[in-house]
């Protein structure tokens, strides 16, 4: 889902990061539609003017809900900016104009297949591999690609599959020298994530436990990571990255960008936020061709060096091209403010 928001005095784009099922979070298309037309459109139309700090409190009647909350703060913030003439990087104190990209690989059929993709990944020059990992098929697996490659910087991520019975396929995942371990257990379980934490030396990072920077917080006060994956998105949009960014660096945890299957409009959002100076991680920012045979938006392109340019215009700095929007729309809603 796109939002395009219209003020007085111009435009902007924010993308839901919503999957078509609830499966990541219990957010999902269909119901992110009916939360944005219902609860926080509604609740944006009858605020009157506003400016970008004032988001939190006008969608606060709504709880969780940061996929959908996310979709309308980042139309609102590149509404804003685009009118300012200032790039979202800019706004966000980001301190890079290219950043480094990394790429993840879902469970795949076999160990060649596996091995593979990574052969093609590393040729395209990403600097990171993440492999994507369920019980059963994580160690041998893992273990396979490192002894193709034992310099390449690899990371695993499990989406919460495991419990802290598991811990040792964690013991040996720590022998495979691995950047980190990605939300090992239950999206809730900041305690048991500490647990298993003071147990192996890899760092566990957190994706799906973090939706907030009170979480973020939470998280490293427990010792639960020592990484941090910020989706903007996931936490109720880039206001609130930032200050998930901020929450980490003044407690030393590096973060990076991961990434959602976002067209065009999501990607320029995302390497804004990775161009700032905490992201010292390799993000999940890959090109445009991982996903889209023709994005929405003009194709982000990663360098062979594995990095990619911030965009640089206005707000997010890409809107999408007219006709490939209207090709691939099945669905319009119109929301106003009234006569
Ligand atoms: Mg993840």
């Amino acid at each position: 889902m796109l939002a395009r928001l219209e003020t007085d005095e111009g435009a902007g784009w924010g993308e839901c990061v919503a999957d078509v099922e609830p499966g990541y979070s219990e957010e999902f298309n269909e119901g992110a539609w009916l939360v944005v037309r219902d609860h926080l459109a509604p609740a944006l139309l009858r605020a009157g003017d506003l400016s970008i700090d004032d988001l939190d409190r006008v969608f606060a009647h709504v709880r969780g809900n940061p996929m959908a909350k996310a979709t309308l703060t980042d139309a609102f913030v590149d509404a804003e900016l685009r009118v300012r003439d200032e790039s979202l990087a800019t706004w966000l104190g980001a301190e890079r104009n290219r950043v480094g990209c990394g790429v993840s690989i879902g469970i795949t059929e076999t160990t060649e297949e596996l091995l593979d993709q990574v052969e093609g990944y590393l040729a395209e020059g990403y600097l990171r591999i993440k492999l994507k990992i369920e019980p059963g098929l994580d160690v041998e697996r893992v273990a396979a690609v490192r002894a193709v490659h034992p310099d390449i910087v690899l990371s695993v991520d499990a989406n919460a599959a495991y419990s802290i019975d598991d811990i040792e396929v964690f013991r040996a995942l720590d022998d495979l020298d691995l950047l980190m371990i990605e939300q090992p257990l239950h999206h809730a379980d900041l305690v048991r994530h500490a647990q298993l934490q003071g147990a192996i030396r890899t760092a566990l990072c957190l994706d799906e436990s973090i939706r907030s920077s009170a979480d973020a917080a939470a998280a490293i006060e427990l010792g639960s990571c020592r990484i941090v994956n910020i989706k903007q998105g996931r936490v109720g949009g880039i206001v609130e990255a930032r200050r998930v960014h901020d929450v980490c660096r003044a407690a030393g945890v590096p973060v990076w960008c991961g990434g959602m299957l976002e067209t065009g409009i999501g990607r320029a959002q995302n390497l804004a936020l990775a161009a700032m100076p905490g992201f010292t991680l390799p993000g999940d920012t890959s090109a445009s061709a991982r996903y889209f045979l023709d994005d929405l938006t003009e194709p982000f392109v990663m360098s062979p060096d594995g990095t990619m340019s911030v965009p640089i215009g206005p707000g997010i700095g890409v809107s999408p091209r007219p006709e490939r929007l209207t090709e691939t729309t099945l669905r319009t809603e119109m929301l106003t403010r009234g006569p």
